[in-house]
């Protein structure tokens, strides 16, 4: 019985200790495949602990993101609402952010920059993070414009956060929000918080020029929001910047837009960084007709961490599968195409059904197929 047991715990201790060099490994590689000399860069922008109303030490959040192999995370304290201020009472509101600073280790691709919540107690939502910050301090004022004035003076970058916050869920421009964007004041917005999408967000950012951004906006822990476990992920947004990108290059980026948000396996962004994110991650290649057959065979690989969703829009037929199939995360998928004669070339179109560059609006992505002879 007693050898039974401890066979067990060896077990358990084995499938533990060698969970946790796999989710090690799997964190080096990049999650989306990106143009020779680019990257796209992992980052979660809205993150809380213990300074404001989350539930953890900052340095949970930097091991957290250390397991899920995030590239950069900023600490966005609320700077107004503060109920654990008894408990952990914190003069200094970039406490947050220098405890995870400290946790970071030699060696660790993962960067922490510091980061606010600014509330104004409006509907729809009147948060705002302005990450990118050199003092939280300067931002904390009665009203929350002067503090969102203080982000910008900072040259911080602000975007509004969850604009779908409230009793109709439906993100829209009141005055507030509106005198931000007319003034520049505003650089993005938040289409994914934690669990939501929006579409109205998403239309918001494309009619006035926005940055697409997606936030955990973590209160609790990753792993119970997203289930990381068990193949879930956080939402993220991935900046386009170079393979040597520093931290300002990563904040310029934010400015001008190039981003895509990763949301329950759906990725979202603008045309001119989703279309070419696609295409460098799902990949045709060896296209070739079998001797005396005329069904041309290929193979679709994925080199991203998502699954993605097709559908064909071509005339022709395949061998193995319908119209619509999914190429799971990092597979290869082999396709028989019914072509009747032997053709030197053909097109591939395909709607991808869990990516987005508008609302409810598919991108349409073609791939040349050209045999071997
Ligand atoms: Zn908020
Ligand atoms: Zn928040």
């Amino acid at each position: 019985m007693k050898t039974k047991q401890y066979f067990f715990t060896y077990f358990l201790l084995t499938l533990f200790l060698s969970g946790v060099s796999l989710a090690q490994q799997s964190a080096k590689q990049p999650f989306f495949k990106a143009a020779d000399g680019m990257q796209w860069l992992s980052t979660d922008l809205h993150i809380h602990t213990v300074f404001s109303d989350g539930s953890v030490w900052p340095s949970i959040r930097v091991e957290e993101a250390r397991r899920e192999g995030l590239d950069l995370i900023a600490m966005t304290e609320h700077l107004e609402y503060q109920p654990h201020s008894e408990d952990i009472p914190h003069p200094d509101r970039n406490r947050s952010y220098a405890i995870a600073s400290d946790a970071l280790r030699e060696g660790d691709r993962l960067e922490v920059i510091n980061g606010s919540e600014i509330t104004r107690d409006i509907a729809p939502s009147g948060h705002f993070n302005a990450v990118f910050i050199q003092d939280a301090n300067a931002l904390l004022h009665k009203d929350s414009l002067t503090g969102i004035l203080e982000a910008n003076k900072q040259n911080a970058f602000v975007f509004w956060n969850h604009p779908n916050w409230d009793k109709t869920g439906i993100a829209r421009l009141e005055p507030f929000q509106q005198y931000l964007v007319e003034n520049k004041l505003l650089q993005g917005i938040e289409m994914v918080n934690e669990t939501t999408y929006s579409e109205e967000a998403f239309q918001i950012a494309l009619d006035h020029n926005l940055t697409l951004m997606g936030g955990s906006d973590i209160h609790g822990l990753t792993e119970w929001s997203h289930g990381i476990s068990s193949g879930g992920h956080r939402p993220m947004t991935f900046v386009s910047v170079p393979s040597s990108a520093r931290l300002s290059d990563v904040k310029q980026a934010l400015f001008e837009g190039k981003t895509v948000v990763w949301h329950k396996d759906i990725i979202l962004g603008k045309k001119a960084y989703l279309v070419p994110l696609i295409k460098e991650n799902l990949v045709v290649t060896q296209a070739y007709y079998p001797k005396d057959k005329t069904l041309m065979q290929l193979t679709l690989s994925n080199h991203s961490v998502m699954p993605f969703e097709l559908q064909y829009l071509g005339a022709y037929s395949f061998h193995e599968q319908s119209d619509v199939f999914r190429i799971p995360a990092g597979e290869t998928l082999h396709l028989k195409i019914k072509t009747v004669s032997k053709k030197e070339r053909i097109e591939l179109p395909f709607l991808v059904l869990n990516a987005l560059t508008a609302p409810k609006e598919h991108p349409k992505i073609s791939w040349d197929a050209i045999p071997q002879k």
